[in-house]
Formats: C-alpha cells, structure tokens, sequence
C-alpha cells in the first residue's frame, strides 16, 4: 500500500487485530486546527489518545504497516494545520503521560533534585508546581505554554534558559523500532529550538534536574515572568515566536521583521502581531492559509532585504512546500 492509497478505515482494521478497545478510541476525520493554539486549521484523518505504551506501539505499528504518516500532538502551541487537513495519525498521551513526581523532603537550599515528569505535562504547571515547592531552575517555563514532550523535541527555552539546562534524559517510544528506550541529554542534540527527534518518537516523560531555593524567591521569579509576557507578547490566537532566530544570541528574526516595518503586516484573516513582530495572530474565524501566506511573505521579504532566510519554528501539518513556495520549516 502507498503512502496515498490508505484510508481511516485501514488503521482502524489493522488495530482492530491487536485490541478492539484502542480501535474503539480512533476517531476519524478529528478536529486538528482546534486542538492548536492557532485554533484555524482542518481535521486530522485519525486521532487516538493511547493509555499504555502497549497501545502506543500498536497504533505506531498500524500506521508504519499502512504506509500513513504519524505524530505526537501536545499542547498544539508551536503547530499549524493546513485548512484543508492533514492525512495522517495523530496521537495525543494524556493520563499515561500527566504525572510529576519530585521528591525535596529533607533536602537543603542549594542542594539538586532530580524531578520525573510525563511528555504530557503543561511546563506551565511543572514550573508552578516547582515553585510552590521552592524548586528552582524552571521558572523559564511558566511563560511557554507548552507539554514537556513538545519542549523535548523544540528544546524549547526563554528568559536565558532552554530545556538543555535542566534535561537529564527522556524516555523515548521508538514507533519505528517498536522499543522504549532511555535518551541520554547527548542523543537527544538539543541545538537552537531543535532536537535528533522524528515524528515517530515519542517522548513519554523526562528527568529535569532543579534545586532547592527559596518558595517566595521562586514563587516572585515565576509572577515575574508571567508579568514580563503579558507586557511584551500579544495575547489571541498564535504559536508564539514563528521565525528561528538566524543567529540565536545575535541576529533576532523578531528584530529583522520589525526594521522591515512589517508589524501590522495582513494578508486576509492573519497578520504579524503590532506587539511582537515574530508573532503572528490569526483572526478568531481565521484561516490557516492565510498565516501560512504571511510567513511565505514576510520570508520572502527578510531575505530579500536582508539575505537571511528565516527557518520556520512553527511545525507546519498538511502544507505543500514545494507548490507553496517554501516558508523555511518542517512538513509533516
Ligand atoms: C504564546 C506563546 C508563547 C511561546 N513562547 C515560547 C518561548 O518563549 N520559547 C519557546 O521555545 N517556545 C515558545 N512557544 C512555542 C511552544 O510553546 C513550544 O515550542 C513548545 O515546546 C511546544 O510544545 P507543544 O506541546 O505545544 O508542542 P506541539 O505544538 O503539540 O508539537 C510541536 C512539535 O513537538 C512534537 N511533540 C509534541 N509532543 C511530543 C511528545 N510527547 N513526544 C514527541 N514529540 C512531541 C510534535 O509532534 C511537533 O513536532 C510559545 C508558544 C505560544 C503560543
């Protein structure tokens, strides 16, 4: 079977052979663009929240025998879906993966700990639950809105800190290989807002190492934070920072946008944020192809005036790069 000749119906039959209750879960044609924080976007062929690494390697195992594309969909804050959809299987974790456990009973400030925590996990709710606790070193987190899986893979970072500072190792699944195995922090090549990781690994959880601090030092640092973000980023619907930073440190994609004069830059229902000239905004009955044909643009233009060619950081689902005409990132 080819990659274009599959159909819903083939997942659900071929996990149908390995556990009627998990095929019971795959809905077909399920909203995609609405589980993002773009909230535009059309569906996904199938989607299934899986319960146990069993179930996660039967439905990587259907999709690889099918020839159908997969990924991991976390909090959905640094993805866009084509309006038209994306043939594929998309697999969210939930329970399996929503745990934390950090244990600093009996541990003195300054002292390390090493905090367990699930790819599901909103960074949001690992750094506030740090802080309450008077876990330092994650305080960074509480402003980026989303899972520890997504951040794993993205190496996600802000306010001077990226999850290379503080990852240990990860658990990862191997939907390929059919294997869970543990990922030292040098497997995983954490660069700029990249990782080793494909669309068929699945991060299940990460061991973060933190230390003992003050609970109201911490506690003010994350109300800092948060303070910080509303000021200088736009709320509404977005990925955050679309564009990697050229040269992460000294040539902000952000920077090159803005002297370009493109804040309040629309093309149909999207438009680069007048706050935040990284961030661009889709309209709340938007469309996904018209952010798409904003970062096409403003690409274009940055490299024209400037000669960077700005990479995507937003993963783009259901995109034809080629016929678009690139926008500088991922296709899935
Ligand atoms: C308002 C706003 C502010 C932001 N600020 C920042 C910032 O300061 N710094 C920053 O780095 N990012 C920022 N982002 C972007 C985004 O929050 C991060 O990239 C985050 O790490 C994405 O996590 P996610 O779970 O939402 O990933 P998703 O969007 O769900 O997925 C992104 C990628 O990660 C993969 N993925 C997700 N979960 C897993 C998993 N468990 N295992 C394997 N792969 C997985 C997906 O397949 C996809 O390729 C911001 C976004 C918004 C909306």
């Amino acid at each position: 079977m080819s990659t274009t000749e599959w159909h819903a119906d083939d997942i659900v039959k071929t996990v149908s052979a390995d556990s009627s209750d998990l095929a019971a879960k795959i809905e077909c044609d399920a909203p995609f663009g609405r589980r993002t924080t773009y909230r535009v976007g059309g569906l996904a062929t199938c989607a299934v929240e899986v319960g146990s690494v069993a179930e996660l390697l039967m439905i990587g195992n259907a999709a690889t025998s099918c020839g159908a594309p997969l990924a991991v969909l976390g909090r959905g804050s640094n993805t866009l879906v084509s309006d038209s959809g994306w043939r594929g299987v998309l697999i969210t974790l939930g329970p399996l993966s929503d745990w934390i456990q950090a244990d600093a009973g009996g541990l003195e400030t300054g002292e390390d700990l090493i905090i367990e925590v699930g790819g599901a996990v909103a960074m949001p709710v690992l750094s506030r639950r740090m802080a309450s606790i008077g876990v330092t070193g994650l305080e960074w987190m509480v402003g980026v809105p989303g899972s520890i899986g997504g951040a794993v893979r993205m190496n996600a970072g802000g306010h001077g800190a990226e999850l290379s500072d503080a990852i240990v190792d990860a658990d990862i699944v191997d939907l390929r290989r059919g294997q869970l195995e543990r990922w030292h922090i040098d497997r995983l090549k954490l660069g700029f807002r990249s990782s080793a990781l494909d669309n068929h690994h699945v991060v299940l959880s990460a061991r973060l190492k933190g230390s003992m601090g003050d609970p109201d030092v911490v506690s003010t640092r994350v109300e800092d934070i948060v303070r910080w973000r509303r000021e200088h980023q736009p709320g509404g619907q977005n990925c955050g920072s679309v564009f990697v930073n050229p040269v992460p440190g000294e040539v902000s994609a952000g920077a090159l946008i803005d002297e370009l004069g493109l804040r309040g830059f629309r093309i149909g229902s999207a438009e680069v944020s007048t706050k935040h000239a990284n961030f661009i905004q889709a309209d709340s009955d938007g469309q996904a192809d018209d952010v798409h044909t904003v970062m096409k643009s403003v690409r274009r233009r940055v490299l024209d005036a400037t000669g960077y060619d700005l990479r995507s950081e937003v993963r783009l689902f259901g995109f034809d790069d080629v016929a678009a005409g690139g926008h500088g990132g991922d296709t899935v």
